[in-house]
């Protein structure tokens, strides 16, 4: 699902304040990145089992190659300024 407008702010607050920025993509070397969205992951060990472990992950894509930068939001949400 797309990021709320408040969650795309405080990705983005985390983002630099890590020094990050979206640059060009590594792959086709342009700039071009979708909007952020959430997915869940299913941890592969987990995954034939009746309790899937699940974590959640900021993805963002470049449109134009598919290339996709992913993160973990336990990390963001451990990380985040009180
Ligand atoms: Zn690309």
């Amino acid at each position: 699902m797309k990021l709320s407008a408040e969650q795309a702010r405080t990705f983005r607050t985390w983002l630099t304040s890590r020094g990050g920025v979206l640059l060009d993509c590594p792959i086709c070397r342009r700039r071009d990145w979708l909007a952020p969205e959430i997915v869940s992951v299913v941890r592969s060990d987990h995954a034939s089992s009746d309790t899937h472990s699940t974590y959640d992950e900021i993805i963002v894509t470049c449109a134009l190659c598919g290339y996709t930068h992913h993160f973990n939001m336990e990390v963001i949400n451990k990380g985040k300024k009180p």
